[in-house]
């Protein structure tokens, strides 16, 4: 009979393995930190939504809708879609808990995969994660601003290098047609030279030719005209407000006027945290102001502003995140077979008391348990033999200093007096 083959992860699917994880945790941990500071609290959102939830938020005129959804007919035939994005759950969440009335103006932020059927290159897969924040019921320049310092301290505490901050306002609802329009006869004016993409765009949604991502097609949109010439007095007003309080707070950022976020929803405030680096797909992360969504969703007239990063590329702009992994603080090797139960008992005692601790199987070489203790970058070697088991004293090797110490490591002290003993050895303590 044939050896069973392997079975792969689906294209654009990956294992975040523990190393990788570790530096994960700790962008996941500094978020719920710095996005506490300003008020935000965590939402855990389904994965799983109902498929109009995406075509009605994000407008079926996008990347996303088109082509990559992950849709498919549950067995009641309901349409069902692994979430691209979570703003459109967000405001689903909002409405449907009852936070629209209880709490207004919520701070909520997010973490979590995604999932969109785009080609898979380096940085872009098809279950990605993101981080994200949300503020809803705030329609001033304040609560934009306040939400884009959050973001750049949020990067300066995970170390992120070499990005930058670029900002620009697309326009609301009064002048943004407008806009459209010039575009649109810009994009007329062009036509020979626009991928089929971007005819289908300059009928359908002329801004997404800002965005697209054709060599030849990005030459022709760099003459474009922008939005910033076709703002109107409220869209200009909203933006100096918001560029004087980041001024005010001494945050660096760059105006773009030719950034436009690809959703539908978004108006005024558009930003994108771009890593150098990166290559193509060098945007971390990105955001703005979405006044119209909840409203479409079917609830109140309620405006919103937000941001998502994209976990796979800020770890790759802040690859010291986590620092270090330390090794364990020890590692126990029992010699014989009956120093088997007498080592699961200390190093139980040692980790109630909150240590961390390896374990090794018996039946190996005192030489070949020491190096499997060096594999993991233990500090200290805890051996139990014949002997130690005979005069409950057990040897302690500093793995750093190759020092045996003995006298201090009494098998019967307690686990508190074991794990102190232990912490003084590697000067961690006291
Ligand atoms: P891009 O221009 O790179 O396609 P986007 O505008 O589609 O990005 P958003 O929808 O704004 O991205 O999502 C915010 C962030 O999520 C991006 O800046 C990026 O870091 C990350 N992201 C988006 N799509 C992917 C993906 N397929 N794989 C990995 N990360 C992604
Ligand atoms: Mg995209």
């Amino acid at each position: 009979m044939p050896a069973p083959r392997t079975i792969p992860a689906v294209k654009g699917f990956r294992d975040v393995l523990p190393e990788e994880s570790r530096r994960w945790q700790a962008l996941e941990e500094a978020a719920g930190q710095v996005f506490g500071r300003f008020g935000f609290g965590e939402i855990r959102l389904p994965v799983l939504e109902r498929t109009e939830l995406f075509a009605r938020s994000l407008g079926e005129t996008t990347d996303i809708v088109e082509k990559e959804m992950y849709s498919f007919a549950d067995r009641d035939e309901t349409g069902l879609t692994l979430r691209p994005e979570a703003t459109a759950g967000v405001v689903r969440a909002y409405l449907e808990s009852g936070l629209a009335q209880s709490d207004p103006a919520a701070r909520l932020f997010y973490r979590g995969p995604m999932f969109r059927r785009e080609r898979p290159q380096r940085g872009r897969y098809r279950q990605f994660y993101q981080i994200g924040a949300e503020v809803l019921g705030r329609d001033d320049p304040l609560a934009d601003a306040e939400l884009l310092l959050m973001l750049v301290r949020y990067l300066a505490a995970v170390g992120a290098r070499d990005t930058r901050l670029e900002l620009n306002s697309v326009g609301d609802r009064t002048c943004r047609p407008v806009y459209r329009e010039r575009l649109r006869e810009f994009g007329r004016a062009h036509l020979e030279g626009l991928c089929a993409d971007c005819h289908r765009r300059l009928e359908r949604n002329p801004l997404r030719m800002l965005d697209c991502k054709v060599e030849s097609c990005r030459e022709i949109m760099a003459r474009a005209p922008v939005a910033a010439e076709s703002l109107c007095e409220a869209c200009r007003a909203h933006l100096d407000g918001v560029r004087a309080l980041l001024e005010q707070e001494g945050v660096t950022y760059t105006m773009n006027v030719r950034l436009v976020r690809g959703l539908d929803y978004y108006c005024r405030t558009a930003f994108e945290v771009v890593g150098a680096g990166l290559g193509a797909q060098n945007a971390v992360g990105g955001g703005g102001r979405y006044d119209g969504l909840v409203a479409a969703l079917g609830g109140p007239d309620v405006p919103g502003v937000g941001f998502a990063l994209g976990l796979e590329r800020l770890a790759m702009v802040a690859p010291d995140a986590g620092g270090e992994p330390d090794g364990p603080t020890a590692v126990i090797l029992p010699l014989e077979p009956q120093a088997v139960g007498p080592a699961l008992a200390l190093a139980t005692r040692l980790r109630d008391n909150g240590l961390v601790v390896g374990l090794e199987p018996a039946g190996r070489s005192l030489k070949a348990l020491l190096r499997a203790a060096d594999r993991r970058r233990a500090r200290l070697a805890v051996i139990l033999g014949e002997e130690e088991l005979r005069t409950r004293r057990g040897t302690v090797r500093d793995l750093t200093r190759h020092e045996d110490r003995r006298e201090a490591f009494s098998l019967d002290a307690s686990g508190a007096e074991l794990a102190r003993s232990l912490r003084t050895m590697i000067g961690a303590v006291e």
